[in-house]
């Protein structure tokens, strides 16, 4: 893989098409930013209308090409796996990539590109494990049975926080089972996916089947989200985004699956060990800075325990090191666009305003070495209430409301009262709890005495304005192929067509 840090720093990135780095028709490119800076550090292509139509023209090709489509399956989940292989060689290459990109820390980052390689090896091996089955018609001599088979080209648009993980579950499955993909990649953040296609080159994965077009939302993704040559849109991003991606598919009568936000409940009951639930509430709001999507943003509280937990809460935040990303010791990096601090600051601003209590953070951080840096302190604001903008609105930061409650019933009704519904976090000792708040809860994610604990095994994914469609596990065989009912009768004789028997 020639994409290095070093490499990437001062050059312009072209776009993947057909298995080759083409420059973009009408010759635009645009810069990235470093988050610990401010500054411009590589410039990538902004792809236009004609440069998204070449890609899924190509990627409709591949589609079609014997390369691709006369593939044993066999053959097709070695090379997503050699794909995986591929990753995992150029692991620290590929964290150093996405850290500068996005400000995550480096030794997450490494963590992520060391696991994402088991991914592409579980993922692989669906590739042969694709079946369909037999219906038993009330005929004789007939044999009815359902195929599947891959959906088309599929569109792919990641957002900026973690791409290659984002990428990974959807891509992997997707290639295993023989469709075709373009990648649209976030503007913030697109050298890791531009490294990627470069490691698609030497895993031999055909030229179209794995496109990238960089550039923004506006322009590259919504060229990619109108164009009718497109079988499914596979979205991760804001919910705003969502509806109108999900517009375009329906103009062109194409599925979706939505990958949206949350404000996601994350409980506390009086019957726990504080010092863990606090190490789970701190762990799921300000890892990665708060910018995940699953992200425990509300937390709610049992009252007899609420002033102990806010002041074991608020000490634990304030050891939080916000730092560079690089560096071993830091906790929390910067967010990683200058628009997100923003958002951030806004929010904590609004909280206070309507009747939050700041008990920790809520600023950028004193030290002069991060004063460039797009950083915030991680942030406890208290007496919150659902009314709040700042309890309503996804912030995607290091922001959490914390909020009492007094019976499971009431919880219930505070932690449902969201438009969201992603993710959910309960700690408690009591199982029949659990479980029971485990059924009410509207997220499609309970956790239980965890909190962001993921695996691609399992499938995951939104309700109610989170989105839908799953990703992970088996179910994602189904969501990236389709049906095909095919009828043989070996009868050997057709029936007269105008003589019904009745039985
Ligand atoms: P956006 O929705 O703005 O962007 C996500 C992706 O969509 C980016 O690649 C972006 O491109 C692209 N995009 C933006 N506008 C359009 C458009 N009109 N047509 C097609 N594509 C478009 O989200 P953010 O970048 O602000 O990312 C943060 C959001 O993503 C948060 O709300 C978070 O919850 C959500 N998210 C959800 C996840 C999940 O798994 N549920 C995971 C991660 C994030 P560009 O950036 O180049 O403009």
């Amino acid at each position: 893989m020639k994409t290095t840090v070093e490499r990437l720093q001062g050059s312009r990135q072209e776009l993947f098409i057909d298995g080759q780095f083409v420059a973009p028709k009408r010759g635009e490119y645009v810069p990235s930013y470093d988050p610990t800076t401010g500054a411009p550090w590589y410039e990538f292509a902004l792809a236009g209308a004609e440069d998204v139509d070449a890609a899924v023209r190509s990627a409709q090709a591949a589609l079609k090409s014997n390369a691709w489509r006369r593939m044993t399956q066999t053959e097709r989940g070695k090379l997503v796996r050699r794909l995986g292989e591929l990753v995992l060689e150029h692991a620290d290459e590929l964290a150093q990539i996405e850290c500068r990109d996005n400000g995550k820390l480096l030794k997450e980052m490494r963590a992520q590109m060391r696991a994402i390689p088991d991914s592409y090896l579980y993922f692989a091996g669906m590739a042969d494990k694709l079946q369909g089955d037999t219906i038993p018609v009330n005929k004789l001599d007939m044999l009815n049975f359902n195929q599947r088979e891959p959906i088309g080209v599929v569109a792919m648009i990641i957002p900026w926080n973690s791409p290659l993980m984002m990428l990974t579950g959807t891509l992997a499955p997707c290639l295993a089972i023989g469709n075709t993909v373009v990648v649209k990649p976030s503007e913030h953040a697109s050298a890791s996916t531009l490294a990627l296609a470069e490691l698609a080159i030497e895993a031999g994965i055909p030229p179209g089947v794995f496109n990238v077009v960089t550039g923004d939302g506006a322009v590259t993704g919504d060229a990619l989200t109108c164009h009718p040559g497109v079988a499914k849109y596979v979205f991760t991003g804001s919910t705003g985004t969502g509806r109108k991606i999900a517009s375009n598919a329906a103009q062109n009568l194409v599925p979706c699956q939505m990958e949206l936000g949350g404000k996601s409940p994350h409980v506390v009951f009086s019957d726990v060990d504080i010092e863990r639930a606090v190490n789970g509430v701190v762990s799921g709001i300000f890892a990665a800075a708060g910018q995940t999507c699953v992200a425990g943003s509300r937390c709610f509280v049992e009252a007899p325990i609420y002033e102990r937990f806010v002041e074991a809460l608020v000490e634990r935040t304030r050891r939080v090191k916000v730092g560079h990303p690089m560096a071993d010791d830091t906790d929390i990096g910067p967010l990683a666009l200058a628009a997100q601090l923003a958002k951030v600051q806004h929010y904590v601003g609004s909280g206070v305003e309507q009747g939050a209590r700041l008990a920790a953070g809520g600023r950028r951080p004193a030290d002069p070495a991060l004063a460039a840096g797009w950083y915030f302190e991680p942030t406890v604001l208290t007496q919150a209430n659902n009314d709040m903008q700042f309890m309503r609105d996804e912030i995607f930061g290091p922001v959490v409301g914390v909020m009492p409650f007094t019976t499971e019933e009431e919880l219930i009704t505070l932690a449902n009262d969201t438009e969201y519904g992603l993710a959910s976090g309960i700690w408690t000792r009591d199982i029949d709890r659990a479980m029971r708040f485990a059924r009410d809860i509207e997220a499609g994610t309970v956790w239980i005495n965890t909190y962001r604990s993921a695996a691609y095994m399992s499938s995951n994914g939104g309700m109610k304005h989170s989105g839908y469609g799953r990703r992970g596990g088996f179910e994602v065989m189904r969501e990236f192929s389709r049906l095909k009912n095919v009828v043989l009768d070996y009868s050997g004789a057709m029936q007269d067509p105008f003589v019904i028997r009745l039985r």
